[in-house]
């Protein structure tokens, strides 16, 4: 058993199948306690100041970590960098396999790609469909911490952040996420409701800031809506593993993401929007669509490397929630 490094959501059931430990790479960035000191030793080996955080932590977590010695690189549906990340991994020394979503969400490209992953692994269609099978009850089961989140108002937005962001890679061992989620949910259950007077929505790439969700809180506002980390958590009800990965919105481009986005902030009563962008991401391009898009107020808030809200960026928020409200 090999722990496989992935630098975005990948079809993990293709790596449980294979035997081995998918390991998302951002996900041990964020809660690497040096996370900084790796996004500067990226560019003390190279990279340009000007490449965004998330680029150069992946680089430094694999070739300074040592325990992983394949990843599995997004080459299409996610960010054009990975290309570069991946050939400086293989300068290091690192296997790739890249894996490519089709544009355009064409079923039969899309299931030549799992199925050239699979052969790369060496697996195949019964293992995946048994693999599928077991993670469609864990995701259930996280697709309930969201209802709890945004329908009865008992989880807290980071929690319903983590525990979607997650199931990118399961944390590695499906056993124990499932326990944990839970033993999450028997407490949510029962919890108190948050009584905020704002509801807000968080479209973009996961933040690299580290406190967002509890400032947010702080100053009286829940985020009951986590777009892309929800889309990892794939809440698609279907048993075909090729249709699951079609339904998945954040490869395809930002007009399938919108009609997620709107339906969601209807369902969810959202008040407004946070549009969360990273320094240097080509994806901020992409505000000026979401603006244009959206009927409901949209702060954009930026971050680079990982760490805290930063002072301007908190008076943002509060004049955002002063204006909400
Ligand atoms: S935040 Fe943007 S630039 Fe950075 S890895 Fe993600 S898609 Fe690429």
């Amino acid at each position: 058993m090999a722990k496989i490094g992935i630098t975005t959501t990948i079809p993990a059931e293709i790596v449980f199948a294979a035997g081995h430990t998918p390991v998302d790479l951002n996900n041990i960035l964020i809660s690497h306690p040096e996370a900084v000191r790796l996004t500067e030793a990226a560019e003390e080996a190279g990279y340009p100041r000007n490449i965004c955080g998330w680029i150069k932590g992946l680089y430094s977590v694999v070739v300074q970590g040592g325990d992983i010695d394949t990843v599995i690189a997004v080459t299409q549906g996610d960010c054009s960098n990975t290309h570069a990340l991946m050939e400086t991994y293989e300068l290091a020394g690192v296997r790739t396999i890249p894996f490519a979503y089709p544009f355009d969400r064409d079923y039969d490209l899309l299931k030549l790609q799992m199925e050239k992953l699979m052969a790369s692994l060496g697996t195949g269609w019964d293992a995946v469909n048994a693999a599928k099978r077991r993670l469609d009850g864990v995701r259930a089961k996280v697709a309930e911490i969201d209802r709890l989140t945004w329908r009865e108002g008992t989880v807290s937005g980071w929690h319903n952040h983590l525990y979607q962001v997650s199931c990118s890679d399961f944390n590695g061992d499906v056993d124990v996420f499932e326990q944990e989620a839970d033993a999450f949910l028997a407490a949510a259950g029962s919890a108190a409701e948050y009584s905020e007077d704002v509801r807000l929505g968080f479209i973009g790439v996961p933040p690299i800031l580290t406190d967002l969700y509890e400032y947010v809180e702080r100053m009286g506002a829940r985020i009951v809506y986590n777009e892309v980390q929800r889309q990892f958590a794939m809440p698609f009800a279907t048993d075909d593993i090729v249709e699951q990965y079609r339904l998945y919105t954040y490869p395809y481009g930002v007009f399938g993401r919108i009609e997620d986005i709107r339906r969601e902030i209807e369902r969810r009563n959202i008040d407004g929007i946070i549009h969360y962008v990273q320094s240097f991401c080509f994806r901020q391009i992409e505000d000026m669509i979401f603006r244009e898009k959206l009927d409901v107020p949209i702060l954009t808030v930026e971050g680079d490397k990982p760490g805290k809200v930063d002072a301007r960026t908190r008076l943002r928020l509060d004049s955002f929630l002063e204006m909400l409200r």
